[in-house]
């Protein structure tokens, strides 16, 4: 019995280690990861809900992993943001969406303007040099104002709320968009929310599910008016049914993005659906 358990131990210390240089190799190879083009964005369908026309969409991040395969953000962002790493490749990120959009926006004009929101973690905000990285990306792809949409999660913004209010109203001046991400599930009030120059709200998936039925329409309707009381867009995100769109509609909420409309697709996927609604 007691050499299983020793073995069992090794066994579990071999584990570690594996995990430990997995880690160690994920990071090096994160590193090389966008001088090697294994970056990718997909972009999901954002629709207006009065009448179903594609109104934009979010930009989200794919690692093309030359042993892995294509990895989602939650394998390899928490490693970029620990690494630092996470400066370079939401650069590119933020610059890759933006030239997209300004191709999308030539070649398909729409009124309102097509947008395209950018997730942009923590690390990237608490840096300065966030706005001068704006400032180029929009210098290079000339994308009408407010179309691309920066978007920061709740937590992130509460951390420091001071300092996040002076950076986004910076941001906004610069001529990008902002979107609050994740709405409703973290801490904040209607006392902050005022202060911050968000022009969209983005109504978490958890309460658009549709296993919260008793509370989901009460807390729906109040974050809607909320948003709407302060002249923001409502975007509800986890849309995975058409009831869900029925729902969120007749509630007020303005946008829609989920599964019932489209999954993250590539760009020439978007490009032609982006062709199939401006075609009728
Ligand atoms: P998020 O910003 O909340 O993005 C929404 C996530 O929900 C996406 O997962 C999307 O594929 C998924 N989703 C879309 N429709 C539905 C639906 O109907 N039902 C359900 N259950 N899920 C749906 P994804 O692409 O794996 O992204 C996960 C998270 O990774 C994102 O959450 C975002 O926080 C982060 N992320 C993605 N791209 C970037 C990026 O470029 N930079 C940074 N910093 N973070 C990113
Ligand atoms: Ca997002
Ligand atoms: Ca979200
Ligand atoms: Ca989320």
């Amino acid at each position: 019995a007691k050499r299983l358990g020793g073995d069992r131990i090794e066994v579990f210390k071999q584990a570690l280690r594996a995990q430990k240089t997995d880690r160690l190799a994920m990071e090096s190879d994160l590193r090389r990861a966008l001088e090697r083009s294994e970056i990718a964005l997909v972009y999901q369908p954002v629709v207006r809900l009065a009448d179903r026309t594609l109104a934009g969409f979010e930009a989200l991040v794919r690692w093309d992993h030359p042993r892995l395969g294509r990895l989602p953000p939650a394998e390899f962002i928490a490693i970029a943001e620990e690494t630092g790493l996470i400066v370079e490749l939401g650069l590119f990120v933020l610059d890759r969406a933006a030239r997209q959009l300004y191709q999308w926006q030539q070649l398909m004009p729409l009124d309102p303007p097509l947008f395209t929101a950018v997730n942009v973690s923590s690390r990237q905000l608490l840096r300065h040099d966030l706005l001068q990285d704006i400032k180029g990306v929009l210098a290079r792809a000339p994308v009408a104002r407010g179309s691309l949409k920066i978007e920061l999660t709740e937590s992130l913004v509460m951390e420091n709320p001071e300092y996040a209010a002076q950076m986004l109203t910076r941001i906004r001046e610069l001529g990008a968009g902002l979107s609050l991400d994740d709405f409703g599930t973290g801490y904040s009030s209607l006392a902050y929310l005022q202060r911050f120059p968000f022009d969209t709200i983005k109504i978490d998936k958890s309460f658009v599910r549709a296993d919260s039925r008793g509370i989901r329409p009460v807390m729906l309707r109040s974050i809607i008016a909320l948003g709407h009381d302060l002249g923001m867009d409502v975007v509800a995100e986890g849309a995975e049914i058409d009831a869900d769109a029925v729902e969120l509609y007749q509630l007020g909420c303005d946008f829609a993005q989920g599964y019932a409309f489209g999954e993250p697709m590539t760009p020439e996927q978007a490009t032609r659906l982006l062709k199939d609604a401006t075609a009728q």
